[in-house]
């Protein structure tokens, strides 16, 4: 045995021990609440799939996230549903999606009107908003990659204009980051995942055909994400998401100790979904499981140079 006299318990004995040598803690400043905006009054819509989450329209947006904000959260994400009762708002160019009145820019507006403080982050993408479902503008079958751009940065603009305080690009097309300018949160490494199923149901967002494997990235890839990475801290990316979170921790790890941006853990609706589920089937301590995910994501985004315990 290489230390004969170590005893790990000794450091475990009792509570104080334990919280002591607690090498990470979790605090609500970490956190960033996802929200979905819908049109209309007084709707608030639950998501099957998502237990605990709903679509709010606008006076109920502002009044869950006063309660968030309240409790410590600093941010919001915000994800618009277009109205379901009007069809033709979706269209192949995803006008909606840059619309002066669109759902995400009347959210934001009165978000910060009301409670100018929080910062309001927009996912930035097309698939909500285009008839196909898909991130970008397509060619026949394919996606015209840089005619997506443009749109995109339209879509940035018209949040910034409503007052959003960052872009989240979720869309995945080469070059979007320099194109878009604003404080970015870029979806750097998003995975084209089977977790994102609930979301799905929340958003509508489903491609009408196809799949996103042209432009989302391959679950069975990790040395890509490094450059996916580095690429967009090049165009002048902000802040770096890792999506999904648990079965990417090591990708979060390598790129936490790779670069020295802020880096996000997109802890996604099916994994939510998946704890909340045992929960219900009485299979899992739903909280415990909950705590001990966000630990894991903590840990795994931890520096190796963070420090340990001061004396003063
Ligand atoms: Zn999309």
């Amino acid at each position: 045995m290489l230390f004969p006299d170590y005893r790990p318990r000794r450091l475990r004995q009792n509570d104080a021990f334990r919280r002591m040598i607690r090498e990470t803690k979790l605090s609500v400043d970490d956190l960033i609440f996802p929200m979905f905006a819908i049109s209309g009054k007084g709707v608030k819509n639950p998501i099957p799939s998502m237990p605990g989450h709903c679509q709010l329209s606008t006076d109920h947006l502002v009044k869950t996230a006063k309660k968030a904000y309240e409790l410590g959260i600093p941010a919001v994400m915000l994800f618009g549903i277009p109205d379901k009762k009007i069809p033709d708002k979706k269209d192949p160019l995803a006008t909606s999606a840059y619309a002066k009145d669109g759902i995400v820019q009347k959210a934001t507006k009165a978000l910060k009107d009301k409670i100018p403080d929080l910062v309001v982050i927009t996912d930035v993408c097309l698939c909500q908003y285009t008839d196909h479902g898909h991130c970008g503008v397509m060619d026949g079958n394919i996606i015209d990659n840089d005619a997506s751009l443009d749109l995109l940065a339209r879509v940035a603009l018209s949040h910034a204009k409503a007052g959003a305080d960052m872009a989240a690009p979720s869309d995945m097309m080469d070059g979007r980051v320099a194109e878009i300018r604003q404080p970015i949160m870029s979806y750097a490494a998003k995975y084209c995942s089977a977790y994102y199923g609930p979301f799905r149901e929340a958003a509508d967002s489903a491609p009408r055909f196809g799949d996103r494997r042209t432009y989302q990235m391959d679950p069975a890839n990790s040395l890509e994400a490094i450059r996916e990475v580095n690429m967009d801290i090049e165009e002048g990316a902000d802040i770096i998401m890792i999506k999904p979170a648990l079965p990417y921790l090591d990708i979060i790890h390598s790129i936490r100790n790779e670069i020295d941006l802020p880096v996000a853990a997109y802890n996604v609706s099916g994994e939510y979904s998946m704890i909340k589920a045992a929960e219900k089937m009485g299979w899992i301590d739903g909280k415990k499981v909950m705590m001990e995910t966000n630990f894991d994501l903590n840990q795994a985004g931890r520096s190796r140079h963070d420090p340990d315990l001061f004396c003063s």
